[in-house]
């Protein structure tokens, strides 16, 4: 998608601190992070929001939570947690337009979700 913020992460148009990448899944650092450690997961491939996951993608967004443990284990927050935010539409606070995964680690985020 030509317009779209993360697709241009994803081609390299726009530079990014990157965490993980392969064929399919890109991670790096969210540019205004809310917690100590703020990375974000996406697909490479543009899908809108969580209402635009097809069957097909299945696999791929269950990719991303094994990305994520991936990420929780090699940068040492897996054994005091973290939390895992995807925001969809107006109501969920979706800035960007192309579905990504927070990950919120470094610091207790308490029991409360909002
Ligand atoms: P949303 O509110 O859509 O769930 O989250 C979008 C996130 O993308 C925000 O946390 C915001 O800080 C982050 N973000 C926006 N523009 C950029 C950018 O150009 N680079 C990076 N690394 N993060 C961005
Ligand atoms: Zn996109």
């Amino acid at each position: 998608m030509d317009d779209c913020l993360f697709c241009k992460i994803v081609k390299g148009d726009i530079p990014s601190n990157k965490v993980y990448e392969d064929d399919e899944i890109l991670a790096f650092y969210d540019i205004n992070p809310a917690t100590p450690i703020h990375i974000l997961v996406i697909p490479k491939k543009h899908i809108s929001c969580h209402n635009d996951i097809a069957k097909e993608d299945e696999a791929l967004i269950g990719k991303m939570h094994s990305v994520a443990n991936k990420i929780a284990e090699e940068k040492g927050f897996k054994e005091k947690g973290y939390r895992l935010i995807i925001n969809c539409g107006e109501d969920g606070g979706q800035e960007v337009m192309h579905l990504h995964m927070h990950i919120l680690a470094g610091k207790s985020l308490g029991a409360k979700i909002a």
